[in-house]
């Protein structure tokens, strides 16, 4: 198995794309590595059978030099301070990029949701936000939801800040929040919506070789919670052909194409997806590796990795969950020829619509579902543009350099658009005092 030291993922990334960077001052890259400000906290819960146990939470900040910080919660048994470090330093390269006024942040609770009732989780979830206190606020750092937490855990978010801030409109304090709550129409889909339509417009600049539409494709998605089930069923209505999904308890196959409602009524009475009439059983193992067009790893962090990477047969990886691909397994898929797009672009979705329910909490408005899905479609397009001419860019370049054609990868690429941006804020900023 491969060892991941999240802090070195970081410095690495930041690596592969500063590499590209001329004139880069000496220790920016150290300031864009390490996080800004980490909160762990250790709080007890009385649970339903009387009993008190004590859970672990964490908030990392890594980065405010664009604005508030932003990022998700997650609730997960094997959560760690490394892995939450990591995704804030993609949640604050994945804001630059899109352009969004926002830094990066991160945060969660050791808990596994499956074996908690309702009540408990209320419970948790009111008392983790009252140990953050006002480290969270609406223009300092606002949570969303990520792995196993959803708009229910936005309104306990909402609710608990709001109680110990009265008399103040605490709405943007949170997003993902229930619409009736402030929340955004299309928050709930945002991100699956943004994946597709970045995929389209990688196809539509002819950027994914071997790949002309999304008519008729085959694709294999991991993980089949908010932002999986969603990318079936649109890319379903897009005409590509679902033939895998798998979750944490397996995975089902059917080369006639899975229909996502049949899936969706499967899972709500069952609880997975494994036992769908007229499907295969697969492993989870076995579904990274089937034979198709695109797979979408819309689980957990680190799925594909140096140990079975190098087995991939799709012909295009889009990362719909946060670091699903390895920066080793990357560098593999590369000489086998198969992009990956990456999780900084193509997830990036989610936090725009945050950003929009935060806008429209700010300015008391609520925009209709057509305008939130117009406004995502042009940011992403704009966004994925910028890539694909930075990608050429920096092969061109390259090129010259080396006398012989380059192959920058779209990691790459978005890092350093991404990176650009940051850098730009901080030297015009400054590095404070500056007497
Ligand atoms: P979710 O909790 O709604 O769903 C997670 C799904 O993954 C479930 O179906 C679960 O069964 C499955 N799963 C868990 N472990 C698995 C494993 N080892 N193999 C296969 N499936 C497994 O979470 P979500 O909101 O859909 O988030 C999924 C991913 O997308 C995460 O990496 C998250 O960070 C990322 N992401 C989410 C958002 C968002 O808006 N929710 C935004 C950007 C990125």
């Amino acid at each position: 198995m491969e060892e991941i030291n999240q802090y070195q993922n970081i410095k690495d990334r930041l690596k592969c794309a500063t590499d590209h960077i001329e004139l880069l001052q000496p220790g920016l890259v150290d300031l864009l590595a390490a996080p800004k400000r980490s909160i762990v906290v250790n709080f007890p819960v009385e649970m339903d059978d009387g009993t008190v146990r004590v859970f672990q939470g964490f908030r990392v900040i890594h980065n405010r030099v664009n604005g508030p910080s932003k990022g998700g919660l997650r609730y997960h048994p094997e959560l760690s301070y490394e892995e939450i470090a990591f995704i804030a330093a993609l949640m604050t390269w994945k804001c630059a990029l899109l352009n969004i006024p926002f830094g990066g942040a991160k945060g969660g609770v050791c808990c596994d949701t499956k074996s908690l009732s309702w009540a408990e989780l209320r419970r948790i979830t009111r008392h983790f936000i009252t140990e953050l206190a006002d480290d969270i606020g609406p223009h300092t750092d606002i949570p969303a939801p990520d792995l196993y937490t959803d708009e229910q855990t936005m309104a306990w978010v909402y609710e608990t800040y709001d109680m110990l801030h009265p008399d103040r409109d605490n709405r943007p304090v949170v997003t993902g929040k229930p619409v009736h709550l402030g929340g955004s129409e299309g928050r709930d889909t945002a991100t699956s919506q943004g994946c597709l339509f970045a995929v389209q417009r990688f196809i539509h600049h002819e950027a994914i070789p071997g790949l002309t539409t999304l008519k008729g494709s085959r694709v294999a998605i991991q993980g089949y919670g908010n932002v999986g089930a969603n990318i079936a069923r649109l890319f379903h209505e897009a005409g590509a052909n679902i033939i895998a999904i798998s979750d944490s308890q397996g995975g089902i196959y059917c080369e006639a194409g899975l229909m996502p409602d049949e899936v969706d009524a499967y899972k709500q009475e069952h609880g997975t997806v494994v036992g769908l009439a007229e499907t295969m059983t697969i492993s989870n193992d076995d579904l990274l590796l089937i034979d198709c067009d695109i797979l979408v790893p819309a689980a957990t962090m680190s799925q594909i990795r140096i140990d079975n990477a190098d087995k991939i047969k799709a012909r295009l990886i889009v990362e719909a969950g946060n670091a699903p691909v390895t920066l080793e397994a990357n560098e593999i898929l590369k000489q086998k020829g198969i992009s990956v797009l990456p999780d900084i672009l193509v997830n990036a979705g989610g936090v725009m619509v945050s950003y929009f329910e935060w806008v429209q909490n700010n300015e008391n408005e609520h925009w209709p579902l057509e305008l939130v899905n117009q406004k995502l479609e042009k940011r992403m397009n704009y966004a994925v543009d910028a890539v694909v001419a930075k990608k050429r860019d920096l092969e061109q370049t390259a090129d010259a350099d080396a006398g012989r054609a380059a192959n920058i990868d779209y990691h790459t690429a978005a890092m350093v658009v991404a990176l650009e941006c940051l850098l730009l804020t901080l030297t015009t900023r400054g590095i404070w005092p500056q007497e």
